[in-house]
């Protein structure tokens, strides 16, 4: 009986002489989302990642910092760990180059090669980057330096051992034009072939000029070239020379996630090792672009957060996760600004999302005390909703197949959006605050149902790239310990919601951030006087200095062509007119004669052409204000203190 094989998916191991950067996190948290992802499917998944230790650069590094290499591997190996739990990457194992059991199948990879007639000494001498540790030819050097890295690469002499790649261009050709090796994008198969149509030349894979390596098994004071060990991790992790049982329920794997710089080895060197060894190469290589920061590299307006990485400290994963999926298409090159970052997270995030499952809360709990209603047959505009979410599963599906020929997170996470902004227009039109107030409970009960059914569709779709916001949606609706579990079966079918289910107060799960230069005056008048910073605390001087005014409502109309502006004419002791936002929640003609708690010394500002002067003091989102008002009878004009 042949067991289900494991998807494997794996991305690049990092080298350790610096911590993880933006782009080093856009990989990670794009392999997180196709893993995440293909667990939502029911698939077993294999999920890896791992350090890259045996590099020069690496001991330069620890020696720099007075330390052991291992030492020194295992504190950045400690250092990654934790940011790779912060930013929700939900990897099943983490590979270091310096294991044992990474050593033991590098050893039998080796000897298979060995075996096979692929190894030979040689005498190299060529040009040599140690910061890429890569050869290069005359040919590809920019102005004579290294094309990544612009210094002067250094002219190496040495006894090597070298692996017989040129064997294998014609068979490798083949493996990728018959589709058993994928390449993605398209343009990374299209320079792959060039490489290959040019002929490939042996490789250099030891280095007898240090010691910091994986021995040569042939010749012990030789250590091994570091790509040459790194790339074995992919099989190493899974039990190759160390659990052959364990190794074939994984291997080949499923998706190497990789940056577009190093493709030829993924593509080209891999493939061929383990073809020589006479291993299955792997199903696909991703190579993604890159993310750069663009303009400002640290942030003038969001106070402590400096770097994009502190993003995730401050406003958490999914602000940074959804700024990368969102705003790079995965094959090409992105950049980070801080006023895109802004845009996403105000407008997508705190807005569309954060707007519409609070709305929705409120609605439940101001007009069925929280517990979500049952639908009572369906209109038209139901049936439309339904199906627009019924099919979001399988549409975020297919831009994440690679057999469609690309992965688009950028447009799963557009298609998701639409949903939830089609889900914030169904709730505008069908005005549950009017059918509340109109007494049509049976209608009310189908529009409140129908939202939270979507809420829920649209949580678990989006779990996959936004984790713990799905998981705050989950538990405030009260889905988070209901047999509703996160599969693709609960998306698939509406009216999944059990009957009494009750929802949680709101909490925002994007709260808006304001920017320090648009934030109002903060304390820095008191600051300058030298007082502690206390911006939460006022004193009841300052709180003296608000006007805070019983009124009552004399006249009220809406402000033409805005959907909650509407102006009111309001008896303080004098007659005020007052625009404000509450129309939505409010008739004009329920409005007549109410009494109001009034800000009158509020700066007045003009709003559509009509002068304002004051506010309504009102709580409550949008459609479910409620006013604040006294409850003794009081006459207008009176200070509120
Ligand atoms: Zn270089």
């Amino acid at each position: 009986m042949a067991g289900t094989k494991t998807y494997y998916v794996t991305t690049a191991i990092d080298y350790v002489n610096n911590l993880p950067h933006i782009g080093t996190a856009y990989e990670k948290i794009c392999a997180d989302v196709i893993a995440r992802f293909k667990r939502l499917e029911g698939e077993p998944v294999f999920f890896l990642m791992g350090n890259d230790e045996h590099s020069i650069n690496v001991k330069r590094e620890a020696q720099a910092r007075g330390l052991d290499p291992h030492v020194y591997c295992d504190q950045m190996a400690d250092q990654f760990r934790q940011i790779w739990k912060q930013l929700g990457i939900s990897y099943d194992a983490f590979i270091r180059t310096t294991e044992e059991r990474h050593a033991k199948a590098v050893a039998e990879l080796f000897r298979r090669i060995h075996e096979n007639g692929d190894i030979y000494p040689s005498k190299y001498a060529g040009l040599y980057c140690e910061s890429c540790e890569t050869f290069y030819r005359d040919k590809d050097l920019v102005d004579g330096n290294c094309p990544q890295h612009g210094t002067p690469p250094k002219w190496i002499e040495e006894d090597n051992y070298f692996f017989a790649l040129s064997r294998y261009t014609e068979e490798i050709e083949r493996i990728i034009e018959d589709k058993r090796l994928l390449i993605l994008p398209e343009i990374r198969k299209n320079e792959i072939l060039n490489i290959l149509h040019g002929g490939l030349e042996d490789v250099s894979i030891s280095r007898s000029s240090f010691d910091w390596g994986i021995p040569l098994p042939i010749q012990p004071d030789h250590v091994m070239y570091v790509w040459f060990d790194a790339l074995i991790n992919y099989i190493s992790a899974i039990g190759f020379g160390w659990d052959e049982g364990l190794f074939s329920q994984f291997w080949p794997a499923d998706m190497h996630i990789i940056g577009k710089d190093i493709t030829r080895f993924h593509c080209i060197i891999w493939p061929a090792m383990l073809l020589s060894a006479g291993l299955e190469v792997p199903r696909m290589v991703f190579g993604h672009g890159f993310v750069f920061l663009k303009g400002e590299k640290m942030s003038k307006t969001l106070g402590n957060v400096v770097t994009p990485m502190d993003i995730v400290e401050v406003y958490g994963p999914d602000a940074l996760r959804y700024y990368l999926l969102r705003d790079c298409s995965f094959g090409k090159d992105g950049n980070f600004t801080w006023e895109n970052f802004l845009e996403r997270y105000n407008g997508d995030l705190a807005n569309d999302f954060g707007n519409l499952l609070q709305r929705v809360l409120t609605m439940i709990r101001r007009y069925r005390s929280g517990t979500i209603p049952s639908p009572r047959g369906l209109e038209a505009e139901d049936e439309e909703l339904k199906k627009g979410c019924l099919s979001l599963y399988e549409d975020v599906r297919g831009f994440l197949d690679p057999m469609g020929g690309d992965i688009d997170f950028h447009l799963a996470l557009a298609r998701i959006w639409e949903a939830i902004r089609h889900t914030n227009q169904y709730i505008d039109h069908t005005a549950p605050w009017t059918l509340q107030k109109e007494g049509k409970e049976e209608r009310l009960d189908t529009v409140l149902a129908c939202a939270a059914e979507s809420l829920r569709i649209i949580g678990t779709v989006l779990s996959p790239f936004l984790p713990e916001a799905a998981r705050g949606l989950f538990e405030q609706l009260g889905l988070h310990e209901r047999p509703t579990r996160l599969t693709r079966e609960a998306a698939l079918i509406w009216e999944h919601i059990p009957p009494g289910t009750t929802v949680k107060k709101p909490i925002p799960l994007f709260p808006r951030i304001v920017a320090e230069e648009e934030r109002p005056e903060t304390s820095e008048k008191s600051q300058k006087k030298g007082h502690a910073k206390q911006d939460d605390e006022v004193t009841i001087h300052e709180f003296d200095r608000f006007d805070l005014r019983a009124g009552r409502i004399l006249e009220a109309e809406r402000v033409p062509n805005t959907e909650k502006l509407l102006k009111l004419t309001v008896d303080i002791g004098e007659t005020r007119t007052i625009v404000a936002s509450i129309g939505k929640a409010f008739s004009p003609e329920a409005l007549r004669d109410q009494a109001v708690v009034v800000i009158a010394n509020l700066k007045p500002v003009r709003i559509r052409g009509i002068l304002s002067e004051g506010m309504i003091l009102a709580a409550g989102a949008d459609e479910a204000l409620s006013l604040v008002t006294l409850s003794g009878k009081v006459d207008p004009g009176e200070k509120v203190r």
